[in-house]
């Protein structure tokens, strides 16, 4: 059995399609019920080898330091971390320029950079996740200029897969930048080692920072919460920005159809909305608890949110930016001379401060679940995390640990249950009582005590004070 073969059976599959996009391939990919992109074999007389080799979760693939070493290891004035990976510099702040952060999720950087590169020549297309259709609501797709490629702003925290776009690169003999999350990334640098064309193609990586990512019905959830039928839903904004006084205070745009009209409904902040607890992992991937790299370290950027209290505090977003190109990185010095970026060079410690819950879930968290998996002779990925860094000797860390890699299961069992009842409500029953059980099991009795007790407590208190 090939490792892919084993990535596809254990569900670590990311769908990422790189396999199902190599010549002849045996791989195609499939929506499945639980609304996630997967391989799937097709049982068709064909290509295994090349797949194996390009799964971004496969023992065949180059790993995150073999690809980044190709790279960067020769780059002048390169420094290399362990959590950073290679890096020139490293900043926090936003574009000053145009309208590129109120239509950015963060900072606007992402879109500005994209924009400098096809304004200075250095490619004639970008391939990145824009509007799809309503049985897909995002996809990857190519922006030739300016105006379509600031149509793709904001990040799409929902399945996407890139085998018909590299497909229909090819065909073409354009140069292009990709935008993709690190497991994505790592996929194309995998598939240009292989793939001549494919190399020839794409010579610009930008990776976006990545916490998690999420199932079609995550969209479900936001909107069927808020009266809106999952399958009325047009389009949806993940990041809409409210002035408050956090960054992290965003809510959820959704676009939806009603009769023949097309209306919005912006909800309150999404912490306040069900199922947006990261930890839980609402509608999570299996994959991404197998995953060892927070900063895209095979791009030759990486942006994501400064989520470091300094840059929080303004709601309308700062980026963390890590560059690993001397072009880009000269690029980006040539903005913040002109004022078109207002960037602070930062140290590790911001780098840290704003990525710290991945940090902690990707280094020690995944050698733990590693660790269970090895000792229950069960296949997982290799990864870069050493064993011996799971924490083993605190029973409640490992009871959480435990609860959250059966949690995803029992999120999708009871959705899908919800949806053939057509009732939401079905959903929140169903899952009261596990919540609960992760309340207390993580803050004891404090996280199982309703809000509204506390509040009354506070109050009672206070006038008992005042008296
Ligand atoms: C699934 C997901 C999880 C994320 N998790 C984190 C996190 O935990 N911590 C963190 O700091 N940042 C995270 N980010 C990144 C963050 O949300 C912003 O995308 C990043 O800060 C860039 O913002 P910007 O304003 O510069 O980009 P914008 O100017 O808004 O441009 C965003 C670009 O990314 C492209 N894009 C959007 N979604 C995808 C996708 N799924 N795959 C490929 N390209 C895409 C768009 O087409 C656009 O070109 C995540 C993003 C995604 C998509
Ligand atoms: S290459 Fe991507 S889509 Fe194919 S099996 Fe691996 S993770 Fe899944
Ligand atoms: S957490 Fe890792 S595996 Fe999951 S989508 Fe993000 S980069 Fe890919």
């Amino acid at each position: 059995m090939t490792t892919i073969e084993k990535v596809i059976e254990g569900n670590y599959c990311i769908g990422c399609g790189i396999c199902a996009s190599v010549n002849n391939s045996i791989y195609k990919i499939e929506t499945t019920k639980e609304g996630r992109y997967k391989a799937i074999n097709t049982d068709i007389e064909g290509n295994n080898e090349l797949p194996d080799k390009v799964c971004p979760f496969s023992s065949s693939s180059l790993n995150e330091d073999e690809l980044a070493e190709k790279y960067f290891s020769d780059i002048k004035g390169i420094n290399k971390d362990n959590e950073m990976g290679y890096n020139l510099s490293s900043y926090a702040g936003y574009v000053e320029e145009d309208n590129y952060r109120e239509l950015g999720s963060s900072g606007g950087g992402v879109s500005w950079l994209l924009n400098s590169l096809l304004e200075e020549n250095l490619i004639d297309a970008v391939i990145h996740v824009k509007e799809g259709n309503m049985d897909n609501i995002f996809e990857f797709a190519i922006s030739n200029n300016a105006k379509e490629l600031r149509e793709g702003a904001k990040s799409r925290y929902y399945p996407v897969e890139m085998s018909a776009v590299l497909k229909k690169i090819r065909d073409t003999d354009k140069r292009y930048a990709i935008v993709g999350i690190p497991c994505f990334i790592k996929a194309i640098r995998n598939l240009s080692e292989n793939d001549k064309e494919i190399k020839d193609r794409i010579v610009y990586y930008i990776g976006i920072v990545c916490g998690h990512l999420k199932s079609k019905n995550f969209t479900s959830l936001f909107a069927w919460q808020q009266g809106i039928h999952p399958k009325d839903v047009v389009n949806i904004d993940f990041r809409h920005k409210i002035p408050s006084s956090s960054a992290a205070l965003y809510s959820i745009k959704i676009t939806y159809k009603k009769e023949d009209k097309i209306l919005h409904k912006i909800s309150k902040p999404a912490s306040e909305l069900y199922g947006t607890d990261w930890g839980l992992g609402f509608f999570k991937y299996k994959a991404c608890d197998y995953c060892d790299d927070v900063l895209a370290e095979t791009a030759d950027v990486v942006f994501g949110d400064a989520w470091a209290a300094k840059y929080r505090k303004d709601w309308k977003g700062s980026n963390l930016v890590i560059t690993r190109n001397k072009t880009i990185d000269d690029l980006l010095k040539k903005g913040i001379k002109k004022g078109k970026l207002n960037f602070d060079p930062i140290g590790k410690d911001i780098v840290i401060a704003s990525q710290g819950g991945s940090f902690r879930h990707r280094r020690k968290g995944l050698a733990y679940r590693l660790y269970k998996l090895n000792k229950e002779g069960v296949w997982a990925p290799k990864k870069r995390v050493d064993l011996k860094e799971a924490k083993l000797d605190d029973e409640k860390y490992i009871k959480v640990q435990n609860y959250r890699m059966r949690f995803l299961d029992v999120v999708d069992e009871y959705f899908l249950e919800a949806l053939e009842k057509n009732s939401f409500k079905h959903f929140k029953r169903k899952l009261a009582l596990p919540i609960l059980r992760y309340k207390f099991l993580v803050y004891g009795i404090r996280g199982i005590i309703p809000a509204w007790t506390k509040d009354l407590y506070r109050f009672l208190f206070k006038r008992v004070n005042e008296k």
